[in-house]
């Protein structure tokens, strides 16, 4: 039976970047991809729509998808809304109504784009660093939590850093698999010398580690980690850690790439369904104006096929179009530089569909 994905626009950009990304999807389907797909409203335009930034069809479609496609949600029309009618509510209520424990960010940084980092162009040319972060559990989640007053007048904050067994196993596994899948070189992070909740992370991914023979299995204290990211970033391949070191590491990592438009996402349950979106939000300043740029998106259905539809070939066609693209020097308005080609929102999807017709006419 064919895989089924869910596209959700959003709002802002995400209808134009998202519609360059199913036409995408169109010629792969035209070139054999057995999968169907159908739309459906989220975020602002749903509330606009149905009262609500999740409506209830909404998510009975996202579950019985295999996979589904996010552009990004909200816009200054909905910030004055009710925070529990807000359009980023659609994506926590979709996270936690799935089960979407494992968040994976690449950083990647073709080397046609190395200037656009703040680091020099040789530490980060072709830098491909996978963060696998726990995203439902940790200090963001666990209970107690709160501020009080003691009895002196003094106020008192505080968070629970808090993991189960089953969830350190979980996370690892997705990070194992995802490091099978590329160098297999897996380095989890934590700080085993200081907190005793990542010293139980540590020993059960060691654990979890006898499953994956063929994988590198490195442990780094985090503090070290994030100065290795910014010292010497081609030393990862896979990096694994909870949810606030993650939080953390990757929206380091993404910035060494240096250009937001590119980064793409995907967040998965413990059976490798996902929700993939570009790591932007909605842009509203540049929205409707042809200028935004679809590679994440484009670069979020190729994870998507790799990840949650088991399509390794179709999802390296579409990286290898993406890469032809910007070697014959296509650039959106965002990673424009002088000496290279400004083109549209539609002219960049435009190229990669041409450049995949190519690879698909020649296999
Ligand atoms: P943003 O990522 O939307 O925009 C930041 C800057 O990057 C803007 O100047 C924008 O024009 C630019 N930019 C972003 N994506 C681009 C692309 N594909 N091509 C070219 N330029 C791009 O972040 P923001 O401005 O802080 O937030 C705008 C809205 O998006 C807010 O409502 C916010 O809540 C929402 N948001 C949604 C998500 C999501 O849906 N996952 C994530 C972050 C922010």
């Amino acid at each position: 039976m064919s895989k089924n994905i869910l596209i959700l626009p959003g709002d802002g950009i995400g209808p134009e970047i998202v519609g360059e990304a199913v036409k995408v999807l169109d010629e792969l389907i035209a070139q054999g991809l057995d999968v169907s797909y159908e739309n459906a409203l989220v975020g602002g335009a749903a509330f606009d729509a149905c009262g609500h930034p999740l409506p209830e069809t909404t998510l009975k479609k996202a579950r019985e998808a295999d996979a589904i496609l996010l552009g990004a949600v909200g816009g200054y029309e909905w910030e004055s809304l009710d925070i529990s009618l807000r359009p980023e509510k659609a994506l926590l209520g979709l996270r936690s109504e799935l089960e979407l424990f494992a968040n994976l960010r690449p950083a990647i940084l073709s080397r046609q784009l190395a200037d656009a980092s703040s680091l020099k162009a040789e530490l980060v040319e072709d830098l491909d660093i996978l963060i696998v972060r726990e995203l439902t559990g940790g200090i963001y989640f666990g209970q107690p939590r709160g501020v009080e007053t003691l009895e002196n007048g003094e106020k008192r904050g505080f968070n629970t850093y808090v993991y189960t067994e089953s969830e350190v196993k979980r996370i690892a596994h997705v990070a194992f698999k995802a490091a099978q899948k590329r160098q297999k070189r897996l380095c989890s992070v934590d700080k085993a010398n200081v907190l005793e909740v990542t010293e139980m992370w540590r020993e059960i991914v060691i654990e979890v580690a006898r499953d994956y023979p063929d994988v590198e299995l490195t442990h780094m204290y985090v503090d070290n980690a994030s100065m290795q990211l910014i010292r010497e970033p081609k030393q990862f391949d896979v990096m694994v850690t909870g949810n606030m070191f993650g939080d953390i590491l990757s929206d380091s990592a993404a910035m060494l790439t240096g250009s937001i438009g590119m980064l793409p996402s995907a967040s998965l349950d413990a059976s490798a369904k996902g929700m993939y979106e570009p790591i932007h939000g909605s842009a509203p300043d540049i929205k409707g104006q042809n200028i935004a740029n679809p590679l994440a998106t484009i670069l979020s259905l190729a994870m998507l096929l790799r990840y949650s539809l088991n399509e390794e070939q179709f999802a390296l066609n579409i990286e290898q179009a993406v890469n032809s693209v910007l070697d014959a020097g296509l650039r959106t308005a965002d990673i424009y530089t002088d000496g290279t080609e400004k083109v549209s929102t539609t002219e960049m999807g435009q190229a990669v569909r041409s450049a995949l017709s190519k690879s698909g006419s020649n296999s």
